[in-house]
C-alpha cells in the first residue's frame, strides 16, 4: 500500500505582519530548494492526475513536480514554460484552492491539505530567474502572417507568446505606458513584485513579440488600420471601467475608485512619492467598500501607506465574501477591521468639500438571489456614521464600450462584454478573436491566460486555412 503523504503543506515563510505593514515588499517569501523537494514528495503522481483538469492552461502538473522531487529543476522549468508563459505570476496570484489544488487527491484525504502546486510553480519560475541566464527557445520559421493583439494583460500576453511560438509576427497594442494589464496596475507589489512581471514580459519579448505601449487602439491607431494591416486580431482589453455606487457625496475629495487608488499605488508608485511624482492621499482613517480581492488589495495598500485604521465594509457576511481566503486572512493578520452587513448610503463632507465620514446602514440577509447568495436587505432606521478621511470603492468593474463600439459587426452581450465562442474565442466579426475579462467579465489571471491560449491555437488554424467560422 502507498504511504500516506504528510497531511500539511510544507510551510512557506512570510514577512511577519507587524513588519510587513510598513513596507510594500512581498509578503510570501517562497520555498528553498530543500523545502520544494520536500513538498514535491507529497505528490502521488496519480495516473489520472485530476489536478491537470483544474488548470485552465492544462499544465503537466505531476510531470513538473516529479522533476522537482528528483532535483532536476531545469527540466521542471522546461515543462512548466511549455504550457505557461507567466509561471512566476500564476504561482503567486492564481486561486489554486478553487482550481488545480481543489482537484488534488491528497486534499481529499480527511484532514489533509492538497499538494502546494502554486508554491511549487512559483519555486520553479524563481529558480529559473536566478539560475538560468539564457533560456532562449527556438522559434519556428517565420510564417509571414501578422496578428494584432489589443491589450497586454494576461490574455493578450499569452495569446501573443503562443502565436509567436507558432511562427507568426505579433504586435501587441497597449494603451498604458507599461505592459501587463492588471498585473502591473491592479495587483500590489506585496503580492506580485513588479520586477517579476517585468521579467516574464521580457521573456515574451524574447519570442520576438513587439509591444507598442502608449498606443490605445481607437485613438492612436484606428480599428480600420488594424483590420487592413493584420491577418487576424485578438481583443484582450479586460474590464477596467470602475463601477461607482453613485450615492450622495461621491465627488468629495477623498473618495476613490479602487482602480484609481491602486493605479496610483502600483503603476505610478505613489507610495514612493516624491521620488516618483504621482501623489496619493495618505488617509489616516480609511474605509474600503466591497468584499473581493480588489477590496483586500486596497485595504492592505492603505495600511502600508500609513493609515491608523482601515475598515472594510461589506453588505453581506464573511461567508459570502468573494475574496480569496488567503488574502482575507492576511488582511486580518495585518489589522484590517471588517464590518459585515453594512452598506454606505452617503459620504459626508466639510465646507471645503473634503470627506469626513461615511453614513452607513445595517443590512440583514433575505432569500437567496439568482446567484444563490442570500440577498442583503437594509434594516430601517439602522444608519450610523463611520469617521473617515478616505474611501475606496471596490464594488466591481465594467467593460469599456469606447473601443468595442468601433468594431462594426462585433456582437456585444447585454452586460457589455464581447460575444465569443467559448472553445475558439472567435467573435461574430471575420478574423477577430477575443478572450479574458472582456468576454467573461472580471475573472482570474489564469482564466484570461486560458482564453488567450485557446484563441492563439484557433487563430493559427484560421491562418492555416483549417478553420473558418465566418464562411
Ligand atoms: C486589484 C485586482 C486584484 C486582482 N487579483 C487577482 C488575483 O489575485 N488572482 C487572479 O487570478 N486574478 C486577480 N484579479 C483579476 C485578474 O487580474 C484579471 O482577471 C485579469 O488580469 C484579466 O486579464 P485580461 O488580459 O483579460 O485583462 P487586463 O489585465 O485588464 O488587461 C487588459 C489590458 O488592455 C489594455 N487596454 C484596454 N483598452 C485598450 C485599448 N483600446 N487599446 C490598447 N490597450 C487597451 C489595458 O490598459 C490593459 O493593460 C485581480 C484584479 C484586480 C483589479
Ligand atoms: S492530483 Fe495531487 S497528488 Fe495527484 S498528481 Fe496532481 S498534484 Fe499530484
Amino acid at each position: 500500500m502507498a504511504l500516506k503523504p504528510p497531511a500539511k503543506k510544507v510551510r512557506m515563510k512570510e514577512q511577519e505582519p507587524q513588519e510587513r505593514i510598513h513596507n510594500f515588499f512581498e509578503v510570501a517569501l517562497g520555498y528553498s530548494e530543500r523545502e520544494a523537494m520536500e513538498e514535491a514528495k507529497r505528490c502521488l503522481q496519480c495516473v489520472h492526475h485530476p489536478c491537470v483538469s483544474g488548470c485552465p492552461v492544462g499544465i503537466d502538473i505531476p510531470g513538473f513536480i516529479k522533476k522537482i522531487k528528483e532535483n532536476r529543476f531545469y527540466e521542471a522549468v522546461k515543462i512548466l514554460k511549455y504550457y505557461n508563459n507567466l509561471p512566476a505570476v500564476c504561482g503567486r496570484v492564481c486561486p489554486q484552492e478553487t482550481q488545480c489544488e481543489a482537484k488534488c487527491v491528497v486534499g481529499k484525504i480527511p484532514g489533509s491539505e492538497p499538494v502546494a502546486i502554486g508554491r511549487l510553480e512559483r519555486f520553479v519560475a524563481d529558480w529559473e530567474a536566478v539560475n538560468v541566464k539564457d533560456n532562449q527557445i527556438e522559434l519556428p520559421e517565420n510564417k509571414n502572417k501578422k496578428v494584432a493583439v489589443i491589450g497586454s494583460g494576461p490574455a493578450g500576453l499569452t495569446a501573443a507568446a503562443d502565436l509567436a511560438k507558432q511562427g507568426y509576427v505579433v504586435d501587441v497594442f497597449e494603451a498604458l505606458h507599461k505592459p501587463g494589464g492588471v498585473l502591473v496596475y491592479g495587483i500590489p507589489e506585496f503580492r506580485l513584485p513588479k520586477s517579476i512581471v517585468d521579467r516574464e514580459i521580457a521573456y515574451i519579448k524574447s519570442l520576438s513579440v513587439r509591444i507598442l505601449v502608449n498606443t490605445p487602439v481607437g485613438r492612436a491607431v484606428t480599428v480600420e488600420e488594424l483590420l487592413q494591416n493584420y491577418d487576424a486580431i485578438f481583443i484582450g482589453v479586460g474590464a477596467g471601467t470602475p463601477k461607482f455606487m453613485n450615492i450622495p457625496g461621491t465627488n468629495l475629495n477623498g473618495v476613490y475608485s479602487a482602480n484609481e487608488f491602486l493605479t496610483r499605488v502600483n503603476l505610478m508608485k505613489a507610495y514612493l512619492f516624491p521620488e516618483f511624482d504621482t501623489p496619493i492621499r495618505k488617509g489616516k482613517k480609511v474605509v474600503v467598500v466591497g468584499g473581493g480581492n480588489v477590496a483586500m488589495d486596497a485595504a492592505r495598500s492603505a495600511l502600508r501607506l500609513g493609515a491608523q485604521e482601515v475598515t472594510v465594509i461589506y453588505r453581506r457576511t464573511e461567508q459570502e465574501m468573494p475574496a480569496r481566503k488567503e488574502e482575507y486572512f492576511h488582511a486580518v493578520e495585518e489589522g484590517v477591521h471588517f464590518r459585515w452587513l453594512t452598506q454606505p448610503i452617503e459620504y459626508l463632507g466639510d465646507e471645503k468639500g473634503t470627506l469626513i465620514g461615511v453614513r452607513c446602514i445595517t443590512m440583514e440577509l433575505g432569500e437567496p438571489d439568482k446567484t444563490g447568495r442570500r440577498k442583503p436587505i437594509p434594516i430601517e432606521d439602522s444608519d450610523f456614521v463611520i469617521e473617515a478621511d478616505t474611501v475606496v470603492e471596490a464594488i466591481g468593474t465594467d467593460a469599456n464600450r469606447f473601443l468595442l463600439n468601433q468594431f462594426k459587426g462585433l456582437s456585444i452581450n447585454k452586460w457589455g462584454y464581447i460575444v465569443a465562442d467559448e472553445q475558439t474565442g472567435a467573435t461574430t466579426l471575420k478574423k477577430v478573436f477575443a478572450g479574458g475579462d472582456i468576454v467573461t467579465g472580471a475573472a482570474t489571471v489564469i482564466e484570461a491566460m486560458g482564453a488567450g491560449k485557446k484563441a492563439a491555437y484557433w487563430i493559427g488554424k484560421y491562418l492555416e486555412g483549417e478553420f473558418n467560422p465566418w464562411k
